[in-house]
């Protein structure tokens, strides 16, 4: 491992991840407005790792936006797999880097399903990440049919193994692991905390049978319509080991105040 990727993977060393995705919205002079009432909202000494992961075309905004001693980073939502070339449209891992992202998103369900990203691209975007020093936030997820079929279990340990297939050991430290079962995801019906654990608890299993060391070392997020009024549940669980949030980290006062419930969890 590069000495700039052992800094970028130990950059994440507090108890809890809470990343925000905010997928399509905001343009670049929002995202800016969106730092500034964030900083303002943010209680000093949060105790949480923190990321704010815009589009691409804001990421430069809240570079800009962001000063040194601001407690959040930046990450990226997706990322292609090769560093450049003819790929309209797709952004490349030393592009994000280059543009201040510390950590990226691979395998959300709304890539997999409306993008057709399948296992196989989201491993190539996998290792991407770790070649360019980016920590990778790896989504898995069932379909309310897969639960209600008694397979989720299954489907998410088939998509960890194929995102993680053939990634070398070292690369793996810093690796996040975020557990978004589909039905959950914007429809403000969130996953109960005992489903959640039950599935990292599982995950993590997984992990230390196949990888060994990386299992007690990998953080299991949890995303799905997690609000100022479910989050303290969650994180109260030491099996949920932060959140990945999209519709609440759209305000900046909702999602200052969900960093501070993981801090004080
Ligand atoms: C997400 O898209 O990753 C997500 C968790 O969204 P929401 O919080 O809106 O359910």
């Amino acid at each position: 491992m590069t000495e700039e990727a052992r800094r970028t993977r130990t950059a994440f060393v507090k108890p809890r991840l809470i990343a925000g995705n905010w997928k399509m919205h905001l343009t670049a002079t929002e995202a800016a407005a969106f730092v500034r009432a964030f900083r303002r909202a943010l209680p000093p000494g949060v105790d949480a790792d923190i990321l704010l992961i815009p589009p691409f075309t804001a990421l430069d905004a809240v570079r800009r936006a962001r000063r040194d001693d601001d407690a959040f980073g930046l990450g990226a939502q997706d990322l292609h797999w090769e560093p450049e070339g003819a790929y309209t449209g797709a952004v490349s891992g030393p592009m994000l880097k280059d543009a201040g992202c510390r950590a990226v998103i691979i395998g959300h369900s709304e890539r997999r399903r409306l993008f057709g990203d399948t296992d196989a691209d989201v491993n190539r975007k996998l290792k991407a990440a770790v070649r360019h020093d980016l920590a990778p936030i790896l989504c898995v997820g069932e379909t309310p049919e897969e639960r209600d079929a008694g397979r989720t279990e299954q489907v998410v340990g088939t998509q960890l193994r194929r995102g993680l297939h053939d990634v070398a050991l070292d690369q793996l430290a810093g690796l996040t692991i975020a557990y978004e079962p589909v039905w959950a995801i914007g429809t403000g019906q969130a996953a109960d905390v005992r489903q959640v654990e039950a599935v990292h608890a599982s995950l993590r299993a997984m992990l230390t049978a196949e990888w060994g060391a990386v299992g007690g070392d990998a953080r299991i997020i949890y995303g799905g319509s997690v609000s100022t009024h479910n989050a303290r549940d969650f994180f109260g669980s030491p099996e949920i080991n932060g959140a990945l949030v999209g519709k609440t980290c759209l305000d900046p006062d909702g999602f200052a105040t969900l960093c501070q419930f993981a801090s004080s969890a």
